[in-house]
């Protein structure tokens, strides 16, 4: 089969040059995938693969604004429709300097995938903007907002495409992307969710990425009898996941010795209490300041430059940066210094050869598409509460969230122990998500 599979990547490098992220995340799947293929020949035979690595529709436009000095500005706009089979696409935007067409398609890629496994009816879609929010004025994020939305509202809406945020985009771009929309469409309605809880958010939707990521790490752990009380954790990045699994992770016992941002990491050997974390959160969501702030503020904590938190000894890494923030040689830095727990809150956080490492050592690897679904599973539970026109309690959605995480979780394991590899939630996870949306497309017909 693996003829076959390398086939179908050879023609997503030629047919997509220049995309490395999306050549490696389309690799990372296919490479598992060969036990359900030997076992399902209709998939080959009515070319489910060729169609599954094809997006429906991408859409890339020209996003004009102007400064606070007056001047024009010109960024580029994208939204990937990657794969509409089990419901209408649904994904986050991000706005970053270093976003481009293959990277988003390799987000697009992994959250066909990732909302599959979420148990709810999503599609995969990503999208975004190279625009850079940092160091911008309100009004000049305003201004971006209402002209990317000028072009995105005529592909978008709530039976069609739902996007949500991600890297660089969170409550405040939501709400001018959400006024725009409003004001073009003339109507109120779910077509975006991260929206302010006063005009129709759901709680815990700001919490759930970071607190489904620590939920899953408990459950791997808990297949070896253990859980996070009183292990040492490093997170890497100090944005919305990390912050969540930060509170989540402390909650349960854990202590988080590190934080990082794209100019350095922070290593409080003390641990980051409730305490600093709100100072943390205040720096980074009100003041939009750096992490190098926080070694004045608490003068025990050590501040490296250029430097990402594998270096400090840990048992627990919850990456929740960016992608590929985890090299082999950071992954074997790991490994050495005893981790034995690995839980993605970013997407593909970790190099292929470093994920191959921790295969190898059997460490408790969740990867992304599992371990960091509780976002996307609960902007599908806003858009639920959005239909129903009604707002479920914080309590209701956190239990929804955990249980959502908990059946995750079951699947990815489970799936790996049907497929006579234990324990491989890479295995698990794309198999399993991959047969529901394979199931889909066939029942569809040619579309
Ligand atoms: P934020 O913008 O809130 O925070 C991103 C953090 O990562 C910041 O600390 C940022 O530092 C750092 N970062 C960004 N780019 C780089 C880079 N190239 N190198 C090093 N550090 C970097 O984003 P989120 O917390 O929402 O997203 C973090 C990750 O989680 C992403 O991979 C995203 O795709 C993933 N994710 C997010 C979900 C969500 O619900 N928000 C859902 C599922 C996955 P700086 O301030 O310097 O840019």
């Amino acid at each position: 089969m693996s003829a076959y599979t390398d086939a179908i990547l050879d023609l997503v490098i030629r047919k997509n040059p220049a995309e490395k992220e999306f050549h490696q995340a389309v690799k990372e799947v296919l490479d598992t995938l060969g036990p359900v293929l030997d076992r399902r020949p209709d998939y080959r035979r009515y070319k489910v693969l060729e169609r599954f690595v094809e997006p429906e529709r991408v859409l890339m436009f020209r996003v004009p604004w102007i400064d606070d000095r007056g001047e024009v500005q010109v960024n580029r706009g994208f939204r990937i429709e990657f794969n509409s089979a089990i419901g209408p696409y649904k994904g986050g935007l991000r706005f970053h300097p270093t976003v481009n067409l293959g990277i988003l398609k390799f987000l697009a890629f992994e959250q066909i995938l990732k909302n599959s496994l979420t148990t709810l009816p999503m599609g995969g879609g990503k999208g975004g903007s190279d625009f850079d929010p940092k160091g911008k004025s309100d009004e000049e994020v305003m201004r971006f907002c209402q002209s990317f939305m000028t072009e995105l509202a005529r592909h978008i809406g709530p039976d069609t495409d739902v996007p949500a945020g991600d890297i660089g985009v969170g409550g405040r771009e939501i709400g001018y992307l959400f006024g725009q929309y409003k004001r073009l469409r003339n109507e109120f309605t779910g077509v975006l969710t991260g929206k302010g809880l006063k005009w129709g958010g759901s709680l815990i939707r700001p919490e759930a990425t970071g607190y489904g990521t620590t939920y899953f790490a408990e459950e791997m752990l808990k297949t070896r009898g253990d859980s996070l009380q009183g292990k040492t954790v490093a997170v890497s990045g100090s944005g919305n996941v990390a912050q969540y699994a930060v509170q989540k992770i402390t909650m349960l016992g854990g202590k988080v010795v590190t934080l990082s941002d794209s100019n350095g990491t922070v290593h409080d050997p003390d641990g980051i209490d409730p305490e600093k974390l709100a100072w943390v959160m205040h720096l980074k969501n009100v003041k939009r300041g750096r992490i190098s702030e926080y070694a004045d503020q608490y003068p025990r904590a050590r501040y490296e430059a250029g430097a990402r938190p594998w270096q400090v000894p840990c048992q627990v890494a919850f990456p929740c940066a960016t992608q590929n923030e985890i090299s082999a040689e950071d992954a074997a830095t790991l490994v050495k210094n005893g981790c034995f727990v690995v839980s993605e809150g970013a997407n593909m956080p970790t190099e292929p050869a470093g994920v191959d490492l921790f295969l190898e050592h059997r460490i408790l690897y969740g990867p992304g598409k599992a371990a960091n679904a509780g976002g996307v599973a609960t902007s599908g539970l806003e858009m639920s509460q959005n239909s129903m026109r009604l707002s479920w309690s914080r309590e209701e959605v956190d239990q929804k969230l955990h249980g959502i995480m908990i059946a995750i979780h079951k699947n990815a394991y489970e799936t790996s122990k049907e497929y006579g590899q234990p324990g491989n939630y890479v295995l698990g996870a794309n198999i399993a998500g991959f047969v529901k949306v394979a199931d889909a497309m066939l029942d569809q017909g040619l579309v």
